[in-house]
């Protein structure tokens, strides 16, 4: 049977291509999600197979019931884009303006509906159930995961899959991880309350983007001289506000940033390390601060038994030429709450696209359509391997 469903994906290619290529002139951004949802719902009413709207947000679920007995397996595809102006040139540019898929999310989508359209002319020789989870807001924390899990959209499921068109590593690779796969990502705010004034009279004031300034040079230090050389994390200050004339000493400094870690040990390490620094940086200048720490999507850990069956499957679909079991990426990904509740493994499929070497988030960002093949082949692999 999995021979006749590799045929009939590829026999839905083009539908595949012309479903992704629509969503890419229509993004919408996270939370936003109203049309994309509604176009999915639509998709489901015309294959009458059930589905459930409005599911913690703007996700849809949907249910193929097969005939006989088996597992319930939930594949999962991403459907938000982001506030960037797309500038390729291509037919299917985004006709939105300042909003773009440039991550890929409608190519998950495509393929996930073209799959449940396969899958639905073989219901009455399927084993167990499908449940086809379309998630809004991946891009955005809180995001959309976590309100869908807890409206139930992993209610009897045994395991789960989700995949992520990667469009830097070639066509025909596969890459998963037995382990941590994606790193937590979370966002910081700190703000210098110095004391401003003349900008020839420093010794009256407080210079606060003279003590911002110390405080990111001392935080670059927590990764390199206060976490296990073997241990991973990232600190990035990425905004540095401060200052409006060049006579006068800035009486406030805002820094906002990321950090990225694998797991929630060294997340704690780095909290503590952080305000240590702010606290003693701050102390030593006489002013005063305040630190916001939110923690955003937690590290994305695979299961190993099922990235496994991921490894195994896909080295089976005729078009796989490499399968590797990778190191962490530093990206966040809120699978990761999937993970948390059920078994399952998320993996990358190579779509890197012929003379488009861009990469994710980028306004050239663009993918080679053939891995959407691939990714459905995959998952539905790893659906029939999961009722062994
Ligand atoms: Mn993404």
């Amino acid at each position: 049977m999995l021979h006749k469903i590799h045929k009939s994906i590829e026999d839905l290619y083009p539908e595949t291509v012309e479903i992704r290529r629509y969503l890419h002139q229509h993004p919408e951004l996270s939370f936003k999600e109203y049309k994309t949802a509604q176009y999915i719902a639509n998709f489901y009413e015309g294959l009458d197979i059930p589905y459930k709207k409005g599911v913690g947000g703007n996700g849809v679920v949907a249910t193929l019931k097969g005939a006989k007995p088996g597992k319930t397996i939930a594949l999962r595809a991403d459907f938000d884009a982001l506030p960037i102006q797309d500038a390729k040139d291509v037919p299917y540019k985004s006709k939105i303006d300042g909003v773009m898929h440039a991550c890929g999310h409608d190519g998950h989508t495509a393929t996930l509906l073209t799959l449940a359209k396969v899958m639905k002319s073989y219901q009455d020789q399927l084993p167990g159930s499908i449940v086809f989870i379309h998630q809004h807001a991946e891009e955005y924390a809180p995001g959309g995961a976590k309100p869908m899990i807890e409206a139930g959209a992993l209610k009897d499921v045994d395991a789960v899959f989700g995949n992520h068109l990667w469009a830097t590593t070639p066509v025909g690779t596969i890459q998963t991880s037995k382990n941590v796969m994606m790193a937590g990502a979370d966002r910081f705010e700190i703000i210098i309350q110095g004391q401003g004034g003349h900008g020839a009279y420093p010794h009256e004031t407080k210079d606060s983007i003279v003590i911002g300034s110390q405080i990111v040079t001392q935080l670059q230090q927590i990764v390199s001289r206060r976490l296990d050389p073997l241990e991973t994390a990232v600190i990035t200050v990425g905004m540095f506000e401060a200052g409006n004339a060049f006579n006068i000493i800035a009486d406030t400094a805002k820094l906002v940033g990321t950090v990225r870690h694998l797991n929630t040990e060294i997340q704690e390490k780095v909290i503590q390390e952080m305000e240590k620094i702010i606290k003693g940086v701050c102390l030593a200048n006489e002013c005063t601060y305040t630190f916001n720490y939110d923690k955003g999507y937690p590290p994305l850990v695979n299961h190993p038994a099922e990235a496994e069956l991921v490894m195994e499957v896909s080295s089976k679909v005729p078009e796989v030429e490499k399968v590797e079991d990778i190191i962490p990426v530093m990206g966040g990904e809120d699978f990761a709450y999937y993970m948390q509740e059920k078994p399952g493994a998320f993996f990358f499929t190579g779509a890197e696209k012929e003379g488009n070497h861009y990469p994710h988030h980028h306004p050239n960002f663009d993918f080679d359509e053939r891995a959407m093949l691939i990714a459905a082949k995959t998952l539905i692999g790893a659906y029939f391997a999961y009722q062994d």
